[in-house]
């Protein structure tokens, strides 16, 4: 996979997810991305992209000022 914005090759790594609600920010550490050394784009597959989703919404509800969490796979948690 490359980069959509450079074409530059993509690299597996982590970064920090950042999101203003408005009524509250939400920053979540460790999720898995991938990106490039060339631009500093960062992409997410779309399985990491819908589980950001679902830990927004459990978390916008329950917040009312910042929350920071660690991604996690489990649905559970
Ligand atoms: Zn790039």
């Amino acid at each position: 996979m490359t980069c959509y914005a450079c074409n530059y090759e993509l690299k597996p790594g982590t970064t920090t997810y950042f999101v203003d609600l408005k009524s509250c920010m939400v920053i979540v550490k460790n999720v898995p991305c991938l990106k490039c050394d060339k631009c500093g784009e960062v992409f997410y597959s779309d399985e990491v992209a819908e589980r950001l989703d679902d830990i927004i919404k459990q978390v916008r509800s329950l917040v009312t000022e910042i929350a920071v969490i660690e991604y996690t796979d489990n649905k559970a948690a």
